[in-house]
C-alpha cells in the first residue's frame, strides 16, 4: 500500500497557479474556437481575423497561434484590447463562427467547453404586454445561456425582445417557439440571430451546409419536423445597436445593457425593425453565405454593421 501511494506521488506534480484574469508580460491569453468541420490553413485564418479585428486591435497587438484542430491561443497586449475582442462579435472565418473565450488561470485549454457561440437573438412577434426583460429573461434561458438582455421598461421599446445568447453549436439553431394565447389560442414566435452566416438548412447546425456533393448527415431535430419548420436566410438578421429609436432614453450606468452598448453611434445604427418589417428584395444568396451573390467579399463586410456583447467561457473546473 505505502508503495503504491509512493507512486502516485511520484507521478503528482504540485504547481503554482496564478488567479484571475491570465496576463503576463506578453499580454493577456484566450483561446479562439473555429466551428467549422474543415480546417483551414493558419495563414487564411490569421489574415481573416485580422481583418475582422481591424477596427478594433492593431495587428502588432494580437498573437494568433495554433494549438490544435480549429482550436487557437490569442495574445493580446492589454487587458482592455482583450475585453473588446469578447465584447464584440460574432466573429468569423470564411462565413464560420470563430468564438473567444477567456482561458481561465486555472483551467487547461482542453477543459474550455470549444462547441459555444454568442448571438444577439430577437424575438419577433411578442404582444406589446409580454415585451418585458422579464420574459426576455425566461426565453433566453430557452435557447441558452443568457449573458445580457434589453430591457424594453429600461432600454426602450423595440417590435422584438433582444437577448445576448450563449448557445451550443452542437445542437440545432432554434427557429421559435409557440406562445398560448387567449381562447386556447397559439402563435408563433420567430427567432432572429443577428449576424448569423452560414448553417445548414437541412439540421440548423453550425459550421457547415448542405452540400448536394456532400449532404448533410446529421440528426433533423425532432420538433422541427413534427412541426414542418423549414431554415432559410430568414434566421439572420442584421446586428442592431442602441436603444429603440422611437423612445430613444439615456443608458443608466451600471446596468448589464449599459456595459454592452459601449459603442452606439445615434443616427447611425441599422434598423433591424426595418429589416424585419419592410423586407427589401432580397438579392439572390449563395447557398452556403449571407453574402449577396453578386457583391464581393470586401464590400460586403464594410456595409455590414456587427453586434455588441461579451462572450464568457465555463471550464470543467469552475462550475
Ligand atoms: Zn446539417
Amino acid at each position: 500500500m505505502e508503495n503504491e501511494v509512493e507512486a502516485a506521488d511520484q507521478l503528482t506534480i504540485h504547481l503554482e497557479n496564478s488567479l484571475g484574469f491570465f496576463e503576463d508580460r506578453r499580454g493577456v491569453t484566450l483561446a479562439g474556437f473555429l466551428i467549422t468541420e474543415k480546417e483551414p490553413q493558419i495563414g487564411g485564418v490569421k489574415i481573416a481575423l485580422q481583418r475582422e479585428w481591424r477596427n478594433i486591435v492593431h495587428s502588432d497587438d494580437v498573437k494568433i497561434a495554433w494549438a490544435s484542430p480549429n482550436v487557437y491561443i490569442i495574445t493580446v497586449a492589454s487587458a482592455v484590447l482583450a475585453k473588446k475582442l469578447m465584447e464584440k462579435g460574432p466573429w468569423h472565418v470564411h462565413d464560420d463562427v470563430f468564438s473567444i473565450q477567456p482561458w481561465p488561470s486555472n483551467c487547461a485549454l482542453a477543459e474550455i467547453h470549444p462547441n459555444k457561440a454568442t448571438y444577439w437573438i430577437q424575438a419577433h412577434g411578442i404582444p406589446l404586454g409580454m415585451m418585458t426583460g422579464r420574459n426576455a429573461l425566461l426565453i433566453g434561458g430557452r435557447i441558452g445561456t443568457v449573458i445580457g438582455i434589453e430591457d424594453p421598461a429600461i432600454n426602450g421599446t423595440r417590435s422584438f425582445l433582444r437577448m445576448r445568447i450563449e448557445i451550443d453549436t452542437t445542437k440545432p439553431l432554434q427557429l421559435g417557439f409557440w406562445l398560448p394565447r387567449g381562447n386556447g389560442g397559439r402563435s408563433w414566435i420567430n427567432l432572429r440571430y443577428e449576424g448569423l452566416r452560414r448553417f445548414c438548412f437541412r439540421c440548423g447546425r453550425l459550421g457547415h451546409a448542405n452540400f448536394l456533393g456532400k449532404p448533410c448527415v446529421y440528426s433533423l431535430c425532432p420538433v422541427v419536423v413534427r412541426e414542418e419548420l423549414k431554415y432559410g436566410v430568414g434566421l439572420a438578421v442584421r446586428p442592431t445597436r442602441g436603444p429603440s429609436p422611437l423612445f430613444p432614453i439615456k443608458h443608466p450606468r451600471n446596468t448589464i445593457f449599459s456595459l454592452m452598448v459601449t459603442e452606439e453611434v445615434p443616427g447611425k445604427r441599422s434598423d433591424a425593425e426595418g429589416d424585419y418589417d419592410r423586407p427589401e428584395p432580397v438579392p439572390r444568396q449563395s447557398a452556403v453565405s449571407f453574402r449577396p451573390a453578386g457583391r464581393n467579399r470586401e464590400e460586403y463586410r464594410q456595409c455590414r454593421p456587427r453586434a455588441v456583447g461579451w462572450g464568457t467561457t465555463r471550464c470543467f473546473g469552475s462550475q
